[in-house]
């Protein structure tokens, strides 16, 4: 039995999943459930997750409202001894702005925790069925974006990331594809045959997937029709699905043990 995942006069931060619905968490799930306001992030929230809500459950979308707004609706709902759920798309904790939430809900005095979710990244794999750490090709996994109106720290270029290699997964940058593939460029390591996937709305419906190299990957997104909502992963481990996997796992190797298996 699992108990009562939600305290009244708290805020619950809870990462909705990419889309599917059945991608939130079941804590996820059970907070909606029970929550008296919720306030979700409107463009990407599937609001299939909201007919989870109780009748006398008051929601808003946040989409149009500043963060005063936001905390205007929240800190009083939770002051007054609510179960308020903030629902974020995939996980809270990536371009979320959670934090400055937080912040303010710390100086009102106001408890919270966070529930994680799927962020876009897994469900994106998830759709390719493509594991984005392979022995030999990459060990390493980069989440970032491009600069917007939201500018990223300088060291933190594309171009400066590009020098590690390893799988990329960007965010919030598919609108700006000429100028994420020049930069992957510059950095030295991927080259114009570098495998990209273009994965839009990640496991919803109207989910589509454009795969090309960093040669013609812009032209085919472009044509695709795709500007917004949409994740740029980026590396040789893309290879594997057509290629196959050049070594094979330690974990699962047959003369490798571990902690939970005798050598045979
Ligand atoms: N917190 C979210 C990210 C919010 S930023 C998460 O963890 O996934 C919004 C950006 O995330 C979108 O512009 C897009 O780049 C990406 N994104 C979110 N959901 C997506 C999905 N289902 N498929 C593809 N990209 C998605």
């Amino acid at each position: 039995m699992i108990e009562k995942t939600t305290i009244p006069g708290e805020v619950l931060f809870v990462g909705a999943g990419p889309g599917d619905p059945e991608l939130i968490t079941l804590k996820g799930l059970k907070a909606l459930q029970q929550a008296e306001l919720v306030v979700y992030a409107g463009s990407l929230v599937n609001p299939a997750l909201l007919d989870e809500c109780r009748d006398d459950c008051v929601i808003h979308d946040s989409a149009p409202l500043n963060l005063g707004q936001v905390l205007e609706l929240m800190i009083p709902a939770a002051q007054a001894g609510k179960r308020v759920v903030r629902l974020h798309t995939g996980d809270p904790a990536l371009y979320g702005a959670i934090q400055e939430q937080m912040e303010a809900l710390d100086a009102a005095g106001v408890n919270y925790r966070v529930i994680p979710g799927v962020t876009a990244t897994f469900a994106a794999a998830a759709s390719l069925k493509q594991e984005l750490t392979l022995p030999g090709v990459s060990q390493t996994l980069v989440l970032t974006r491009m600069a917007g109106r939201t500018p990223v720290p300088a060291t933190e270029d594309l171009r400066n990331i590009a020098r590690i290699g390893g799988s990329l997964c960007l965010y919030l940058s598919v609108g700006m594809m000429d100028k994420l593939v020049s930069e992957l460029l510059v950095g030295g390591i991927f080259t114009p045959q570098t495998p990209v996937a273009v994965v839009y709305r990640a496991s919803w419906p109207d989910e589509k997937i454009v795969e090309g190299s960093l040669t013609d990957i812009a032209a085919k997104v472009e044509q695709a029709g795709i500007s917004r909502q949409a994740l740029v992963l980026v590396g040789e481990v893309l290879k594997a699905r057509t290629q196959g996997v050049p070594e094979k796992s330690k974990l699962y190797d047959a003369d490798f043990a571990h902690g939970y298996r005798d050598k045979l």
